[in-house]
């Protein structure tokens, strides 16, 4: 048994409206926390105005179903699609 390397082209992800590959928005979640100075009268907190924001807790958000947003056409989709690397073009009739 030989190996052989496929030369399969490398394919490329991008947007499934236009073809971009790079320049994305993510739609992500991460953790806060707001600076609570104490509560009024009515319970409600008073906030200091500082937020100190968990950077190890950023994620995509998986309760958004079009968490990404294409730069080049604004359009957002759920999930990447392969647009490079397929020459065939399919024609419309
Ligand atoms: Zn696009």
């Amino acid at each position: 048994m030989s190996k052989s390397k496929s030369k399969k082209k490398r394919t490329t992800i991008g947007c499934p409206h236009c073809g971009n590959s790079s320049g994305f928005g993510e739609a992500n979640i991460v953790n806060a926390t707001a600076d609570v100075l104490s509560f009024d009268e009515d319970g409600e907190p008073v906030y200091a105005g500082d937020t100190e924001i968990e950077w190890d807790s950023q994620k995509l958000n998986p309760h958004d179903p079009l968490p990404y947003r294409c730069d080049s056409c604004g359009e957002c989709f759920a999930k990447p699609v392969p647009v490079a690397g397929c020459r065939r073009r399919k024609q419309a009739a």
